[in-house]
């Protein structure tokens, strides 16, 4: 998680969301490592979350060790688009959520 004092919240919390690429997301937690507000939890799947990917998706993610990121508090983002750009896999995008 990133320091407070620096981030620069552009929107009130829950107006913005992060939404996450389950086709690309490789689980490398970037986004969790830079979020000030702790919207992220990096888990492992579970079976029937696996179940509902692509083949070699499913493949990627075992490579990976079965995880990716799941924004599990996306109430509380700001928009500051830090998750955005962090992510080496451009799996993150910010959707208005109204
Ligand atoms: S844009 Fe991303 S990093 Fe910024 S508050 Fe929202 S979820 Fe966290």
């Amino acid at each position: 998680m990133s320091d407070l004092s620096e981030v620069d919240c552009r929107h009130p919390a829950g107006t913005f969301a992060p939404v996450i690429d389950p086709l690309r997301c490789e689980g490398k937690e970037k986004c969790a490592d830079v979020c000030p507000y702790g919207v992220f939890e990096i888990r492992k799947l579970t079976g029937s979350e696996r179940a509902a990917l692509p083949f070699l998706t499913r493949l990627k993610v075992a490579a990976h060790g079965g995880k990716q990121s799941f924004a599990t508090l996306a109430g509380e983002c700001r928009a500051c688009g830090r998750c955005v750009t962090a992510c080496p896999e451009q799996a993150v995008t910010l959707a208005k959520t109204t």
